[in-house]
């Protein structure tokens, strides 16, 4: 049995924090993780940005609800879906996640949450454990599934290495340098041949 993990923003959707930035036309929250490897500072950043612009839960869900999946994104996912079994494994929070699940015909999610205060402001994050799509990858193996895992970014690499196969899809042209073992895949159409054919070597 296959599995197909793939990660969310840049894979299925836009970068939330990016469509975030342009929205409220502060350029500062347009810092995503392949600019800032580092999860933590950079959530702590954008928690202090939120805080210091005076916006809360409801304005980031606000430009959320204004979005869409990727052109072909709900096609490519529904096409996988009919041939394998495929879990979404992103950094972002259920609170921001569920207007973009319900457009992509709700996969299995697997990311955070936020913890919000009494006057709504984003006080923490709780991620869900260290390294998550790596372990969930683990996971996935340990219960006999073979992973086939697709990403675009630093956040990525942790996946797609513990994956019996590993591909990038349209990365950055300095991450994909970084990372020459993730075969690069420039469109939807690649990547489902590209998992077929890994499907097909991997046998069941
Ligand atoms: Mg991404």
């Amino acid at each position: 049995m296959h599995i197909v993990c793939l990660d969310l923003e840049g894979v299925l959707v836009p970068e939330i924090w990016i469509a975030f930035s342009q929205r409220t036309g502060i350029p500062e929250f347009a810092r995503t993780t392949r600019d800032e490897p580092d999860y933590d500072r950079l959530m702590r950043f954008r928690l202090g940005l939120l805080r210091q612009h005076g916006l809360k839960l409801a304005d980031i869900q606000a430009v959320i609800s204004g979005m869409a999946p990727m052109d072909g994104a709900r096609e490519f996912l529904d096409g996988l879906r009919a041939r394998y079994q495929v879990v979404i494994l992103s950094d972002t929070f259920y609170e921001f996640a569920d207007p973009l699940m319900r457009q992509l015909g709700r996969p299995t999610l697997m990311c955070h949450r936020l913890v919000v205060d009494a006057e709504g402001f984003v006080a923490e994050y709780r991620l869900r454990q260290s390294d998550p799509k790596r372990h969930a990858v683990n996971a996935l193996k340990s219960l006999n599934f073979r992973v086939i895992a697709a990403g675009d970014s630093y956040n990525d690499t942790g996946m797609l290495a513990a994956a019996d196969v590993g591909f990038f899809i349209h990365p950055p042209p300095g991450i994909a340098a970084q990372f020459p073992q993730f075969p690069v895949n420039r469109s939807y159409a690649e990547l489902t041949a590209a998992i077929d054919s890994a499907a097909a070597r991997l046998g069941d």
